[in-house]
């Protein structure tokens, strides 16, 4: 049995885990990362396709214009010019062959989607005045506020907060399945406002899509940047056990059995594989009831192109496989005079766990045949079903709450990932600025006489104005009827 020392240790190569060995790096530090898996990346991970040699992601992924933390990230590593920004619209919504494109307007916010919401065919004047309560509690309420509604769901505060059907079915079970992943009915009403706030209250939000395969954008990157600080990246190394100490300095054991003593230990990881690390006393409280979220991600190589777009999703309906569809050859470099390449995502896919690859593909084809009528007569090449065990954790009533703090109180390791308490929505966001706020952690303990380091960007809120006017209103109608 071998043991070796480090100043840090962080288990898990996901974006979390590598932004902040990357910070640390820059730092002057060594940290070591622990991977179990044979790549970087986690659930931002990408590989060549065996039939096609393409990259493709375990499932399509968007970052957008506020993730600040994220592009910082990729900016250290000098490929944040590798986005694609969506700029004519930001969201392109299907229904049937019709398209309709949400696009900002020159209006201040938290006005500047209205006019966009209101010329859509199905939305009435009293339609979109029935969104106020909820647009005025999104931006008016601190981050402590937001939280008192962790008990009810989205659907409950659609309801109360007088919300019309038609915005309900238009706006706000798109928003809750596409980036909360859960029907209105099953999420927290808390992360729901958290990501209306996104929308309701920055101006120039664009969709980015990734020009290379998404893990291309960090991980080889990322390793030459820990290499060069003299720290190491260990994959197929799956920590077994934790054993810390009151200090902060622990030993991990691996499972071959070698330990490793670090003077702090990150624990960047998802809520089940930390669930699965450590023992039952050493856990966060509630970490059982952070439930993961299936995809399944869908990859359609044709031979022509079918599509005019790189990236829009179907309206909401319950009955639907897929969310949200790209086409990589509308973006990624070097797929110029290409075919369609396809890909989509079936988010909560508990529901079609039981349908096998080529169906899911063949109702995935169905699907996009309704929206791009071209695709009936196109050839395709190849395909591939990725099943997703997890996408993020399921933000259920209750969850929001439960997220731990990087340095849960009463624990002597640091943790990061994209589901501690970042105040954002869990995504690649919240995971980066997990990543730095748990390097500002490690430098504390490892050199605490020196002034704290601030490496995590704040979280982008509304500006004053929309946040001092929705406040007022946004108390009067909490206290009262919400
Ligand atoms: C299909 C799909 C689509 C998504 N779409 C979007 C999107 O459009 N926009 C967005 O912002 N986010 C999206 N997400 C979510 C985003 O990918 C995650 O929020 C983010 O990648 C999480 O990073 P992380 O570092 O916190 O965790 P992870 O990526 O899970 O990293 C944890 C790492 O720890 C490793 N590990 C686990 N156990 C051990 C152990 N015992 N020892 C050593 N290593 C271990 C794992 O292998 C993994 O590499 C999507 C996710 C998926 C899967």
């Amino acid at each position: 049995m071998t043991s070796q020392k480090t100043d840090c240790l962080i288990i898990g190569g996901g974006l979390a885990g590598l932004t902040c060995a990357v910070s640390l790096a820059e730092k002057g530090l060594s940290p070591w990362v622990l991977e179990s898996s044979e790549r970087l990346g986690g659930r931002a991970q990408s590989w060549r396709d065996e039939t096609t040699g393409d990259s493709v992601d375990l499932g399509p992924h968007i970052l957008l214009s506020v993730y600040s933390n994220m592009l910082a990230f990729l900016k250290r590593l000098g490929t944040d010019h590798l986005i694609h920004w969506q700029t004519d619209g930001v969201i392109h919504q299907v229904s049937g062959t019709e398209t309709y494109t949400f696009a900002e307007t020159p209006l201040p916010s938290p006005m500047h989607l209205l006019p966009s919401i209101w010329k859509h065919p199905k939305i009435t004047a009293a339609d979109l005045v029935s969104i106020r309560h909820i647009v005025s509690l999104s931006l008016g309420l601190s981050e402590r506020e937001i939280h008192e509604f962790d008990s009810m769901t989205a659907a409950e505060l659609i309801e109360r907060a007088g919300s019309s059907p038609a915005m309900k079915e238009l706006l706000w079970d798109f928003i809750s399945m596409s980036l909360l992943n859960l029907p209105s009915a099953e999420a927290s009403a808390t992360a729901f406002l958290r990501v209306v706030r996104y929308f309701s209250g920055t101006k120039n939000l664009l969709p980015g899509l990734a020009k290379v395969g998404l893990g291309e954008l960090f991980a080889d990157q990322s390793v030459k940047k820990i290499e060069e600080a003299g720290g190491k990246v260990l994959l197929r190394s799956r920590a077994a056990s934790v054993d810390m100490n009151a200090d902060g300095s622990g030993v991990v054991t691996l499972e071959d059995g070698s330990k490793i003593e670090a003077r702090t230990v990150v624990l960047a990881l998802a809520p089940q594989d930390l669930a699965r690390l450590l023992k039952k006393e050493q856990q966060p409280p509630g970490l059982a009831k952070f439930e993961t979220c299936p995809y399944l991600s869908v990859y359609l190589w044709f031979e022509g192109m079918v599509s005019d777009r790189a990236f829009w999703a179907r309206t909401y309906h319950p009955d639907d496989l897929n969310c949200d569809f790209y086409d990589l050859s509308r973006f990624r470099t070097g797929y110029e005079g290409r075919g369609s390449v396809i890909t989509s995502n079936i988010i909560y896919s508990n529901r079609v766990s039981s349908m096998s690859d080529e169906d899911v593909m063949k109702a995935t084809r169905r699907e996009l045949e309704e929206h791009l009528p071209r695709t009936r007569e196109a050839r395709l090449l190849h395909w591939r079903v990725n099943r997703v065990p997890m996408a993020i954790h399921c933000p259920r009533p209750g969850t929001e709450s439960l997220r731990p703090a990087v340095r849960p109180e009463g624990k002597t390791y640091i943790l990061a990932g994209d589901w501690v308490k970042t105040g954002l929505p869990s995504s690649m966001e919240s995971a980066c600025h997990a990543g730095f706020l748990a390097a500002e952690e490690v430098l504390r303990a490892i050199r605490p006489t020196q002034a704290p380091e601030k490496l995590a960007l704040p979280v982008r809120g509304p500006g004053t104005l929309p946040h001092v006017m929705a406040r007022g209103f946004a108390a009067v109608m909490s206290s009262r009827s919400i």
